[in-house]
């Protein structure tokens, strides 16, 4: 009756393995599906905040409302390539004026409220 034992064994052996791996599986996928859950919230949060907030100042030529004077002329320095080799890879870069000649881009509530005070005068 020796074989009975060794089944048993095997049993045994074989069945707290499965046990295990499967108990493993479905703690992974558990921790998973709940990592998800919390990033989902997060996102979800992150997106009111965004919602919420005012929109950034920035200009169309991507620089900030601040870079720009009362004419909506831009003063920020950009890199313009002046020499470019055959692959059209520029090679050498020239700091400029930004030639953007109007801030067009989100206007912050303060200024949209101080525009429509001063029109009243
Ligand atoms: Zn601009
Ligand atoms: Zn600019």
């Amino acid at each position: 009756m020796e074989w009975i034992w060794w089944l048993f064994v095997f049993f045994i052996v074989g069945g707290f393995g499965w046990v295990a791996d499967t108990g493993r599986t479905a703690l992974h996928t558990r921790h998973e599906r709940m990592m998800e859950r919390l990033k989902l919230a997060e996102d979800e949060r992150k997106a009111l905040e965004e919602a919420h907030k005012p929109p950034v100042p920035v200009c169309g030529c991507t620089h900030h409302l601040a870079k720009h004077d009362k004419r909506g002329k831009c003063h920020e320095d950009v890199e313009v390539a002046t020499e470019w080799d055959e692959d059209k890879k520029p090679l050498k870069y020239e700091r400029r004026q930004c030639n953007c000649q109007q801030y067009i881009g989100p206007q912050p509530l303060s200024k949209i409220y101080a525009d429509e005070l001063t029109d009243l005068e």
